[in-house]
């Protein structure tokens, strides 16, 4: 691969990233919501300028990024890291903050598709990267405003008794005691929405200030030695003699490797790795703080809920009391104009006495969707890597699986050992859209939206 060229987006929204989205996370390192916390304070990098060399370039400053930007510079190496906004811009600044142990497809299913042996293992690298973000957590003297509990709602009473069962083949094969399932009557003492019929709460599992976590990630791989440069669009990415040159407006970095980290925001930067994603935009909104009493009369132990829809409803209580709700999607290239309005029916519906309570931030945010729902690793040519397709649920997958390419890449002790997060993710299958990178996205858009009508009934 001797050169890529790609066309430069402000993203697939549109949006300008000269600065964060007005969301609910932007306003709380921004003094909207209350003081600076010392420990969220972005990082001071300036943008790249000029020629300069290091062992590893890592493209994209979210929590795949900044996972390996970490793992290289602990491991001594020298690693420079640009993004094209501030750190922590893409979906890893913005999105639920929902703390799930597991991967996106349930262990039956990873089963069937890929062997027993193989969904163990999965299992395990689940664990293992939930302790990983544990790590993380207590590098934040806040914790990243992390609260246990994460409450899987079914929106259909057919579907309780296969949640039932999950649990139960939870605890006896796996030995996973932190979850339990939740009755009718016990899911309604719980969240206070007519909606749902039963579904299960898992301990292990909790939610956290996403902007947050990325800015404690970004500060320990600057205190590590990292090099970090945000308002730095690669524009580039050249092979050269002895290694790579990514290239930036104002500067570029001769490295020995590079790492593509840029989820849902980079087209055509490496195609082999657009070709394994499909971009979707998923939206959240935020209410103005509520009465404690009303705040808790939503969601009683203050766990994270997510329900059984395929264009699922995520919902969470901030700090200060506001009820923080992801739900709706869109396939296009625009953001609707009023994010807002586009949330809120979604709310309503989950929560109609909410229907008159005021909206303080909408924003929107783009994942990284891959065919089989699960993460890839690939190296395209030599010395150039790209991680992506986290598809819904990268807050704990993405800085582990960064941090185990890191050490992979900085060839340290982790390289080829059984559970690292790079051999196990390298032994799944990293399938293409059909269809290419023009026509995936209507094709597979029109499935999703088949999917998405079929939540309505
Ligand atoms: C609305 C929303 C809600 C979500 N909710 C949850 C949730 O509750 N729980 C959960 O587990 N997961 C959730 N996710 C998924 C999760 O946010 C992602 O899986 C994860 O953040 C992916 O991290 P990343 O580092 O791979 O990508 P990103 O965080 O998107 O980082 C990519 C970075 O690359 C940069 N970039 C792109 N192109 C270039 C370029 N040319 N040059 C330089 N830099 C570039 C971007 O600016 C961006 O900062 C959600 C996602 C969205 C969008």
């Amino acid at each position: 691969m001797p050169s890529s060229r790609p066309r430069v987006h402000a993203g697939p929204s549109g949006e300008t990233c000269d600065h964060y989205p007005r969301s609910y996370y932007a306003a709380t390192i921004g003094g909207e919501t209350g003081p600076n916390p010392p420990n969220a304070a972005p990082p001071n990098g300036a943008h790249l300028k000029g020629g300069t060399f290091a062992d590893v370039c890592v493209i994209g400053g979210g929590f795949t990024g900044l996972g390996a930007a970490l793992a290289l510079a602990r491991a001594g190496r020298s690693v420079r890291l640009i993004d094209r906004g501030p750190i922590g811009w893409g979906a890893s600044g913005r999105n639920g903050g929902q703390v799930h142990v597991g991967w996106q497809q349930d262990l039956p299913w990873l089963a069937a598709r890929l062997g027993a042996g193989m969904a163990r293992d999965l299992w395990q690298g689940a664990l293992a990267a939930r302790s990983h973000l544990d790590g993380l957590i207590a590098l934040a003297d806040d914790a990243c405003d992390y609260r246990p509990g994460l409450i899987h709602a079914d929106h259909r009473a057919g579907q309780v008794p296969h949640t039932h069962a999950h649990v139960a083949m939870m605890r006896d094969d796996r030995g996973y005691d932190s979850l339990t399932a939740l009755t009718r009557d016990e899911m309604r003492a719980l969240v206070g929405s007519a909606d749902y019929h039963g579904g299960s709460l898992d301990r292990r599992g909790g939610h956290l200030n996403p902007l947050k976590l990325a800015l404690t990630m970004a500060r320990a791989a600057q205190a590590a030695g990292a090099q970090i440069h945000p308002h730095s669009p690669c524009l580039a990415i050249d092979q050269t003699g002895d290694g790579w040159r990514v290239t930036t407006p104002a500067g570029s970095v001769r490295a020995g490797q590079v790492l593509d980290a840029t989820g849902a925001y980079a087209r055509a930067l490496v195609p082999q790795a657009d070709a394994r994603v499909l971009p979707i935009n998923n939206y959240i909104a935020t209410t103005e703080p509520l009465d404690p009493e009303v705040a808790r009369s939503l969601i009683s132990n203050g766990a994270a809920v997510s329900d059984g829809r395929f264009v699922v409803y995520y919902f969470r209580l901030t700090p200060d009391h506001r009820l923080l709700f992801g739900g709706g999607e869109s396939y296009g290239y625009r953001f609707p104009r009023d994010i807002g309005a586009f949330v809120r029916p979604h709310m309503a519906r989950i929560f109609p006495q909410l229907a008159d309570v005021a909206i303080d931030h909408a924003w929107g945010g783009t994942l990284a969707v891959s065919p089989n729902r699960l993460p890839f690793v690939i190296e395209p040519a030599p010395g150039l890597f790209a991680v992506n397709g986290f598809s819904g649920v990268g807050v704990v997958l993405a800085p582990w699986l960064g941090d185990s390419v890191g050490q992979f890449m900085a060839g340290g002790p982790m390289a080829g050992t059984a559970n690292s997060g790079y051999d196990l993710v390298k032994r799944l299958p990293a399938p293409r859209f059909p269809g290419g990178t023009l026509l995936r996205w209507p094709t597979q858009a029109l499935a999703m939206r088949f999917m998405a009508l079929r939540d309505r009934f």
